[in-house]
């Protein structure tokens, strides 16, 4: 199986030719489709699996497909991840995968001063990979909106449950629009991760490796 039997385009291919890809990983293989259909996904990964670039490279391709003709751009996804460190990785692989489609992103976490995230929104962006704490904290000053988000994205929600993020998580669901394409990944699947899954997707496509 390459990449390009998965119906990936030419900026995006290019990019993973770049980085050294050759083959998807089994994660790659099986969700890449799923999300390029347009259907929820419960994925239960772990770190290590490339399910990092599962969820990215469809979102840069969907995002791409679909360009708005506005000048400024808009929060067209939102990516929620326990951890600054996560979350720098995950901007990182948004970058290099997604460096030819004209598409950026910026990270958003706390325990850093916060006017270089607000002049990177000012400047206007595609993606957004956030901690869920400031990402509320710059909502609620009015520097960013979500309610352009068409697709959102939880990443390792059993650790951001073990975190006490809860709360964080449906204080952004709630400003979140209704219609939109919504991925889950999670390490584990306990009773409460499905139920908080249940609330999120619809008629989700499930993948496990
Ligand atoms: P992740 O599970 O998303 O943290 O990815 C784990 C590591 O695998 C990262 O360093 C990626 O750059 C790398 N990786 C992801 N997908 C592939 C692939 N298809 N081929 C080679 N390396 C990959």
């Amino acid at each position: 199986m390459q990449f390009h039997s998965l119906d990936i385009i030419e900026p995006i291919l290019k990019s993973l030719q770049e980085e050294g890809y050759t083959t998807p990983t089994p994660i790659q293989a099986e969700a890449i489709p799923i999300v390029l259909q347009g259907n929820d996904l419960l994925g239960c990964a772990q770190t290590g699996t490339g399910k990092t670039a599962a969820f990215a490279i469809p979102i840069l391709q969907l995002l791409s497909e679909s360009h708005s003709n506005e000048k400024k751009r808009k929060i067209r996804s939102l990516i929620l991840t326990p951890t600054r460190e996560l979350a720098i990785q995950i901007g990182e692989s948004f970058r290099a995968y997604g460096r030819h489609t004209g598409l950026n992103n910026t990270v958003i976490f706390g325990g850093v001063n916060q006017n270089p995230q607000i002049s990177a929104l000012r400047n206007g962006v595609d993606i957004v990979i956030a901690t869920p704490g400031r990402l509320l904290d710059l909502m609620n000053q009015g520097f960013l909106n979500l309610r352009d988000v068409e697709i959102f994205v939880l990443d390792e929600a059993d650790r951001m449950l073990d975190m006490g993020f809860i709360h964080d998580i449906k204080k952004v669901l709630a400003v979140l629009p209704k219609k939109k394409q919504s991925l889950f990944f999670s390490a584990t699947l306990p009773p409460e991760i499905v139920r908080l899954a249940g609330t999120i997707l619809h008629n989700p496509s499930e993948v496990s490796v």
